[in-house]
């Protein structure tokens, strides 16, 4: 049997990982091999213990009738609310952004929301730019006519940009939310992004919109017409530009400048030029693009507008959003507090007309209130006659948590985790299984049928003392977990108690409400390779994690040290093999001026430069060479000094025989080339840098436990439309380069040497 506990899908990855280190990089001898092993082993060399976290579930407030907000504001998120599909709207938001809504619009507060992920932070500021347009749709209809930005959301970055336009296509781009509009406010709202990615820089010319804007449009249309279904799932995901395509693509005939026009009934402005004619109700820019905008004639029109509409009434405000921005601490923050002052100088209005939302995950986390407020301030400027307010998550309220009992860590140890993970393919042998459980817990009968068993769980597990004790835990909060193993179930061993709460997430995992999962919960894994092995030169160390007669080499360790620990205390040396055989060598730094002595660092400064790095051979070498070759030349390493000896010492406790590659082959070349061997001094073949050292290269070993844990995954759902029953694996990076290149060769890797094995596997 096979066990699916937190522990034991850690520890198979970790084995996964060091099986590849061991294969890629040999070592031949067996007391180093053995050493080396342990050394991998140890807790934090190559894994880390696992932790758990919990996406916090958030408390819901009341509908949007029940909320503190103008009439005309209650019955248009009622009638969007309602919407099916869904803009992206709920019925009951969260009770954190109904505080910020209400604060926002009707208490004239600017806001700071500080909230985590998954806790919508999005609609925290979507949602007061929504109620504002329709607040000045229904009190000053006829200034909502005239064109201008009304909100400015501003990111740190391009990626996050292009990230947020998809929500705004979802709400703002959808012919229902904009209908609306037109029938209760005369129009509807445009938005648009405004970043380098959005064609095209500089004045219109017919040979640019052919080569900057045709081939996109085309790309679309070719789609909308050829592969109707990849659209319409396109236009579901906000992945569709939210305007008439066919319309904004023709014009008139032998008049270029006819075409790529905004339509009456876009509600997307596509092209930089588009939004410099009609500038849109919310833009969405970044801030190095906005520094640009402020300077360049060509965004003039845009300010103007904006300008003029700001003078026109009082009541008109501008939104400006900052997202992620804890990004704008330290020098970067400067710089965006001026840019903000440039913005207000340029559109003539104090900042009391400047309507500032910050959002951020980790503003206000440390619990200091005030200075989430303070840095907004300093941000964006002090206000006169309005002030900041920090919207935090509200999490929902749970029951009361308790620890677990000896009977209780005993039932929960029963579940057979392995058939629990493949139910979809034997819900009957699980079911026998789940049932012995449930009886000693004292739950109903399991379902006959696997389709009710998340219904099951959750009204089983919901309000249930130890798992309500994890939830408080881990909500939000990465913890170890074994620490959550040994507080749930402090009356049993730590194995038991281990299996105990990883058997009980599973089943919180798998325990849904309708489409609510009880317990949304991660486990963090650590994996990373090592940076090298260095070992002592004492093969009588103490300290060994292997002991045994054979030892030719003392203790490794996986970062450098100057000597060990051993009674002898030893120098330490970074160990060598060469990748063909597994030999081993140490690798030092002689000077030219005492070539006696061993370094065992290049150093830095005049002492490095002055170093050439040396190999020495561990092994005996092979017997040709022993019988008369000269190309190696024994040496006797003084372990405690690291001094050279030439000859043979008289005791010879205490010195490790080493052995060098004969001076001639070396003599002639430059100094600072290493000395090695050009022949492997045990197996004999050639060398040609294949002595190297036993540091992990490359993306191999990561893109070998992307793999595994893909295998470990449960199946999800059998359906033919699924690929790998529903099986995923979801990869950040944070270097752009490097992502392009995971995603290029890991699902290669998967496809080619686990996929067929794996089916195999499932069919067998
Ligand atoms: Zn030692
Ligand atoms: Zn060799």
């Amino acid at each position: 049997m096979m066990e699916f506990t937190i522990n034991s899908v850690s520890a198979r990855l970790h084995q996964k990982l060091r099986e590849y280190i061991e294969a890629q990089y040999p070592i031949s001898h067996p007391s180093l091999l053995l050493e080396r092993r342990e050394l991998l082993d140890s807790p934090g060399v190559i894994s880390k213990e696992p932790y758990i976290e919990a996406t916090p579930v958030y408390e819901l407030g009341p509908a949007y009738e029940q909320m503190n907000l103008p009439a005309h504001c209650k019955e248009a998120m009622t009638y969007f609310s309602e919407l099916s599909p869904s803009v992206g709207i709920y019925k009951r938001p969260y009770v954190h952004q109904q505080e910020a809504l209400e604060s926002f619009l009707v208490d004239g507060h600017d806001l700071v929301v500080a909230t985590g992920t998954g806790s919508g932070k999005t609609e925290s500021f979507l949602h007061p730019i929504l109620n504002s347009l329709i607040d000045e749709g229904f009190n000053r209809r006829e200034q909502f006519q005239t064109h201008a930005v009304r909100a400015l959301i501003l990111y740190p970055m391009n990626a996050l940009v292009s990230d947020q336009i998809t929500r705004l296509r979802q709400l703002f781009g959808d012919e229902r939310v904009s209908k609306y509009f037109r029938d209760h406010f005369g129009r509807h709202p445009l938005f648009g992004m405004y970043t380098s990615r959005t064609p095209y820089p500089g004045e219109r010319t017919k040979e640019k919109d052919d080569y900057q804007l045709k081939e996109i449009i085309d790309y679309y249309l070719d789609i909308e017409k050829n592969r109707p279904q990849l659209a319409l799932e396109m236009k579901k995901r906000g992945k569709w530009i939210a305007k008439n395509l066919t319309n904004f693509r023709s014009g008139k005939r032998g008049d270029w400048k006819s075409r790529y026009l905004t339509s009456p009934d876009d509600r997307e402005l596509f092209t930089r030029h588009e939004m410099q004619t009609t500038p849109p109700d919310i833009l969405v820019t970044n801030y190095s693009m906005l520094e640009y905008m402020l300077m360049r004639p060509i965004e003039r029109p845009i300010w103007e507008k904006t300008r003029q509409w700001l003078a026109e009434d009082e009541a008109n405000t501008l939104i400006l959003v900052l997202d992620e921005a804890h990004m704008y601490r330290g020098t970067s923050g400067a710089e965006v507090a001026l840019l903000i002052r440039r913005l207000q100088a340029r559109l003539g209005i104090t900042r009391d007309r400047l309507r500032c939302i910050l959002t951020s995950a980790s503003l206000g986390a440390e619990d200091d209130d005030s200075a989430a407020i303070e840095f907004a301030e300093q941000l964006t400027g002090k206000l006169k006659k309005r002030s900041f307010k920090l919207i935090k998550g509200v999490k929902e309220k749970r029951k009361p948590g308790r620890i677990g009992t000896t009977e209780e860590a005993y039932a929960f140890a029963l579940l057979d985790s392995e058939q629990f993970t493949n139910r979809i393919h034997q819900y009957d042998t699980l079911r026998s299984n789940l049932q012995a459980v449930a009886k000693r817990l004292g739950w109903g009968d399991v379902p006959h049928n696997l389709d009710e068993l998340p219904s099951y769980l959750y009204k089983s597990l919901d309000g249930f003392g130890p798992l309500e004790l994890i939830i408080e835990q881990i909500s939000g909060n990465a913890k170890k977990f074994s620490d959550i193993a040994k507080l749930v179930f402090p009356s049993v061993d730590m194995k038991m108690a281990q299996k105990a709460t990883s058997h009980l997430l599973m089943l919180a995992n798998a325990a849904k409400n309708n489409e609510r999962v009880l317990l949304p919960v991660r486990i963090h894994l650590f994996f990373k390779g090592v940076s090298g092995i260095y070992v002592c030169t004492n093969p009588k160390c103490e300290e060994k994690r292997v002991k045994g007669n054979d030892s030719i080499l003392g203790k490794m360790y996986d970062s450098p040290k100057l000597q060990c620990t051993c009674s002898k205390e030893a120098r330490v040396y970074e160990l060598l093999t060469h990748r063909k055989c597994g030999t081993a060598f140490i690798r030092g730094y002689i000077s030219k001026k005492d070539r006696n002595y061993l370094w065992a660092e290049k150093g830095k400064g005049i002492v490095g430069k002055e170093l050439t790095e040396i190999h020495l051979l561990v092994e005996p070498p092979h017997e040709k060479i022993q019988k008369g070759e000269r190309s190696v030349r024994p040496v006797w390493l003084d372990i405690r000094t690291g001094y050279l000896m030439k000859s043979p010492p008289e005791d010879p406790e205490g010195y490790l025989k080493l052995y060098l590659p004969h001076d001639e082959a070396n003599k002639n070349k430059k100094k600072k080339q290493t000395i090695t061997f050009q022949q492997c001094p045990c197996c004999m073949r050639k060398v040609q840098g294949t002595i190297t050292d036993l540091k992990t290269k490359g993306e191999q070993p990561f893109a070998n436990l992307v793999r595994e844990q893909f295998l470990l995954q449960p199946p999800v759902k059998l359906n033919k439309q699924l690929p790998n029953e529903g099986r995923k694996v979801l990869l950040f990076s944070d270097g752009r380069q490097k992502a392009a290149r995971l995603a290029r060769d890991i699902p290669h890797e998967v496809e080619l040497d686990s996929f067929s094995p794996f089916y195999w596997r499932l069919k067998n």
